[in-house]
């Protein structure tokens, strides 16, 4: 019967076709999967270093002979069968470059013969000190050469203060009550290398002392936190804007340099006066960074490649 052999024939050609079809899409699933998975690895390994980046970075401040250690240690803890890992890590520019190979095995590229394919990232973090922050405290100190640890008087007594100025800052506006609130919390604007900032003259010295004698015993970490142990968030940490002068008459204008850390030691009250006593230490900050700010220790690390 003539209509069922051209029945029998599409029913044939319907087969192969479907045959095809199957294959092509099975093709297209098995190099999905395949893709899929090596950007997954890419994404993973890229992750990878730029973490493994930034801990040496970080390491690289502290103790630099141990950066290539850290970074070793945090690519295996978070990644495995790497074939390739090259770190380099220098002290002069402050910066640690990571990368790393991994060979990522197919699954359904195989039948082609592709047995695995090479991902690689690389990643570069760079310690850049702090160009503006938020949090600063109202007082500045004179730029100068700090020296890690040693005792620094923050806001001077009555016979050291030029012409009623006694390195207080007016920030976000003057007064007692915004002093007193910038130095318990913190100014909550960004002050920014470049800023010229008005001088808050005037003694307010109970507040002062107890301001700070606050943010002292606001320290309820265990053991109590020292200059050289210290929980991150602590409130005896406090950020301060170093400025180019401090030898002004009155209200007047100071520009900021950099910013600096100081762990707080307490406050003494003396002749009508406070004084502010802090040890200079080096911080990781939050805020902007840049390559061409002065060092006075508050740093931030960020990825630069
Ligand atoms: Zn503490």
């Amino acid at each position: 019967m003539k209509v069922f052999h051209i029945l029998k024939s599409q029913k044939g050609t319907s087969l192969v076709f479907f045959a095809i079809m199957l294959t092509v899409i099975a093709g297209f699933a098995a190099i999905s999967v395949d893709i899929g998975l090596i950007s997954y690895e890419k994404a993973k390994l890229s992750n990878t270093v730029d973490a493994a980046a930034l801990a040496g970075a970080q390491e690289l401040l502290v103790n630099f002979s141990n950066t290539e250690n850290i970074v070793n240690t945090y690519i295996d803890k978070n990644n495995s069968g790497l074939s390739e890992i090259s770190i380099i890590a220098d002290n002069l520019t402050r910066s640690v470059e990571v990368s790393a190979t991994k060979p990522v095995n197919s699954y359904f590229a195989k039948v082609f013969g592709v047995l695995s394919q090479d991902v690689f990232a690389s990643a570069k973090a760079s310690v850049e000190n702090i160009s503006a922050m938020g949090g600063a405290r109202p007082f500045a100190v004179v730029q100068q050469t700090f020296v890690y640890g040693n005792l620094y008087t923050l806001k001077e007594g009555a016979s050291d203060g030029y012409s009623g100025n006694y390195n207080a800052i007016a920030l976000g506006g003057s007064g007692t009550n915004i002093y007193e609130n910038n130095l318990l919390y913190g100014y909550d604007g960004i002050i920014s290398v470049g800023d010229i900032i008005p001088t808050e003259p005037g003694v307010v010295a109970r507040r002062t002392e107890r301001a700070i004698n606050t943010l002292v015993d606001n320290c309820n970490h265990l053991p109590a936190c020292t200059h050289t142990e210290y929980k991150v968030n602590c409130s005896r940490i406090i950020f301060i804007p170093v400025v180019n002068t401090l030898e002004v008459n009155g209200r007047a204008y100071v520009l900021v340099l950099g910013f600096a850390t100081f762990f707080l030691e307490g406050a003494d009250f003396m002749g009508g006066h406070t004084e502010i006593h802090g040890r200079f230490i080096t911080y990781q900050a939050q805020g902007e960074t840049s390559p061409d700010v002065n060092d006075y220790g508050t740093y931030g690390i960020k990825l630069i490649k």
